[in-house]
């Protein structure tokens, strides 16, 4: 078999260099031609359905506060181990009361697996695209940032929003014996308090 690199030319195409008035017409087509680039930021793209942007934990309308219960799922489910979550047990009703809330948006990876998984959609990825910051800790989200997120928005969607449930997510979230990323999970100590629970196989130092 011949493996032939060059087009073969004639001797007109190579005195006339025919490659060079091909691009040349190229270039005075485009030049009339309507620019296709989008002059951000006067000019804004839509955000398609779908879209993962920025973190927010849905503020409960009633309460005012965070509708998250504390269950885990989002910690153990995320891959790249961006969200920590501290909680103690209310001593009358041992209900999970979340201490705090915080994720590394930095490290993270829109995979969008942790709005899956929220049993009671108070974590979502909104279509906020526009976010950065000067420093590392502008991207890092505690609970009043996620709240804040929220709620800046609840107001671009115009005001009280309720739940916001993406039509992209899917609606029975996923099969946690499925996923990987719980056998993965390693914790730093920092990440761990006492009686928390923090992955599927997560043991605390010292414990069997
Ligand atoms: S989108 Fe994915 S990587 Fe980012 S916080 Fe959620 S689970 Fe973690
Ligand atoms: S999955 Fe939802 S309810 Fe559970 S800890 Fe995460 S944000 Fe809170």
């Amino acid at each position: 078999m011949q493996i032939q690199y060059k087009p073969k030319r004639n001797l007109l195409q190579t005195i006339l260099h025919v490659e060079l008035l091909q691009g040349m017409a190229l270039t005075l087509r485009t030049l009339f031609s309507k620019p296709i680039t989008r002059q951000y930021p006067e000019e804004r793209p839509d955000v398609q359905l779908g879209f993962r942007g920025q973190h927010a934990l849905v503020r409960d309308e009633e309460t005012g506060a965070s509708k998250c219960v504390a269950c885990m799922r989002c910690v153990t489910v995320c891959p790249s181990r961006c969200i920590r979550i501290r909680f103690h047990e209310d001593e009358d009703t041992s209900a999970r009361v979340v201490d705090s809330y915080d994720i590394e948006a930095l490290r993270c990876v829109y995979c969008g697996f942790c709005e899956e998984v929220c049993p009671v959609n108070a974590l979502i990825l909104t279509e906020v695209f526009e976010y950065s910051g000067f420093q590392r800790e502008d991207i890092f989200f505690d609970q009043e940032a996620l709240l804040d997120n929220w709620d800046k928005f609840a107001e671009s969607k115009g005001g009280k929003i309720g739940s916001y449930v993406n039509p992209f997510w899917r609606p029975r979230g996923m099969n946690a014996d499925k996923l990987t990323a719980a056998k993965r999970i390693d914790v730093p100590d920092e990440w761990t308090i006492e009686g928390q629970v923090v992955g599927k196989n997560f043991k605390a130092k010292g414990t069997e």
